[in-house]
């Protein structure tokens, strides 16, 4: 077989080894802390986790600058736990859960806080304010038996030095396994998924020069540097 062309594999790093974990998809779930939940005023905090996607390509790595996108006067960060998947799974128990864990990282779901407002109100879709280019950063991906005990862990976001959110991981609506058994009821899990576990409070708007750092108790940092608008074609 021969392709007419061969599209980029994009790829996160992994500490400790060289070889490097390649991305199949990326989900995101919708609200996982009531403090977030409160703070958006949508939805129950008892109801049951929605998720969504981005496109495997809106990844990128810390040492890619993030161009300010298209379209938006609303860009906000959202700091997030991201769960890396290694092992394939369908319909998979939550005592079972953390078996398909390849290791875990510290992301931001870059939203246009605007677009997805404004597909709330019409009710369709959030893809143009979540599924965007460059939309998902995602850090050093730490394997699970390397990460340490996240029940006790604290993710933490900081603008310019300013930490903007901190919540323990503790206080997510669903927990990694539960989420797992959840999103492997929707779809096939295989390796190379990544799972960004939502947002606590403190979202807000970035501007063009601005450093965004998001870290997770025992993983490595991601910090990422938000560019002028048009150079967006460059993203990667
Ligand atoms: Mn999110």
């Amino acid at each position: 077989m021969t392709l007419l062309f061969t599209p980029p594999t994009v790829s996160v790093p992994v500490s400790g080894i060289a070889e490097r974990f390649s991305v199949r998809r990326v989900y995101c779930v919708g609200r996982n802390y009531v403090d977030h939940v409160r703070e958006m005023r949508e939805g129950d905090e008892r109801d049951d986790p929605f998720f969504f996607q981005k496109p495997a390509d809106a990844v990128v790595g810390g040492d890619t600058p993030v161009p300010y996108p298209p379209r938006t006067s609303d860009f906000q960060f959202e700091g997030e736990l991201v769960v890396a998947i290694g092992a394939e799974g369908v319909d998979v128990p939550a005592a079972q859960a953390l078996e398909l864990v390849f290791g875990y990282a510290a992301g931001i779901d870059l939203t246009r806080r605007d677009r997805q407002r404004d597909c709330r109100e019409r009710r369709i879709s959030w893809e143009a304010g979540k599924a965007f280019d460059a939309s998902a950063p995602c850090g050093p991906i730490t394997p699970r038996e390397s990460a340490g005990d996240l029940a006790t862990a604290e993710l933490r976001l900081a603008v310019n030095g300013e930490v903007r959110q901190r919540t323990p991981l503790a206080l997510m609506i669903w927990n990694v396994a539960e989420i797992i058994a959840h999103l492997s009821t929707d779809y096939r899990l295989r390796a190379g998924d990544l799972v960004y576990t939502g947002t606590p409070a403190g979202v807000d708007s970035l501007v063009p020069g601005d450093v965004v750092r998001a870290e997770v108790s025992g993983l490595a940092p991601l910090s990422v540097t938000i560019t002028e608008n048009g150079s967006h074609h460059d993203a990667r």
